[in-house]
């Protein structure tokens, strides 16, 4: 948590299948500064899946609807549904001081990108394309068209990771836990993200220069 009270916003992508969700609860767990968005979203629960837990699950009327209310900070399709996050989640958890983890796909990272330009943006990628195709055939959970689906898009997905601040492989899910929470830690020593500790040291050196 930085001294000027305010948290950071991360984004966290990844290829389908990189473990990003793992090494999310795994963070969250263990450190209590962070606060984990909960997106919305017009595909079906995965079995274990919990509504309000992993998504708040709509359908895409509703969800249009709350594209229309501008109840959300970004929006875009993936593989044939939508996905959202909420906003008044995220601001009022960084006003706490919280640090907002969104862990969400290429297109939104860019809209917050644009309009949050102090934003981290991390991206989480399996050791190998090979691993990646393992991981996402052995969760038993996508049928093969879905799976060659989402591997097209992320092999157009690699084309955009150079827009990120950060990559790390994940081939220990303890060792990229860690080093995920080590990026956003140091991101709070970033000037930018001290303006208002800056201007308050400023401030108070001018009362005493007269
Ligand atoms: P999945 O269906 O595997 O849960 O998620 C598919 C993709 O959608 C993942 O890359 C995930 O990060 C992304 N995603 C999840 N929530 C959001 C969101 O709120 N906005 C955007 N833009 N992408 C999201």
């Amino acid at each position: 948590m930085s001294h000027t009270g305010r948290g950071i916003l991360t984004i966290v992508s990844g290829f389908a299948g990189s473990g990003k969700g793992t090494v999310m609860k795994k963070l969250v767990a263990e450190h209590d500064n962070y606060a984990l968005s909960v997106s919305a979203t017009s595909r079906a629960p995965r079995p274990g899946e919990e509504e309000g837990v992993s998504y708040f699950f709509r359908t895409r009327e509703q969800f249009e609807e709350m594209i229309r209310q501008d109840a959300l900070l970004e929006y875009a399709e993936y593989v044939g549904n939508y996905y959202g996050t909420p906003k008044d989640f995220v601001f009022s958890r960084m006003d706490e001081g919280r640090d907002v983890i969104l862990e969400i796909e290429l297109q939104g990272a860019m809209q917050i990108k644009k309009k949050y330009p102090d934003t981290v943006l991390i991206f989480l990628t399996p050791p190998s394309v090979d691993e990646l195709y393992g991981r996402l055939k052995g969760r038993g959970t996508e049928t093969d068209e879905v799976i060659a689906k989402r591997m097209k898009r992320a092999s157009e997905e690699a084309l955009s990771i150079k827009d990120y601040d950060y990559l790390v492989i994940n081939d220990n899910i303890d060792d990229c836990t860690r080093k995920v929470h080590e990026i956003i830690q140091t991101a709070h020593h970033e000037v930018r993200h001290e303006a208002e500790f800056i201007e308050s040291i400023r401030e108070g050196l001018e009362k005493y220069s007269g």
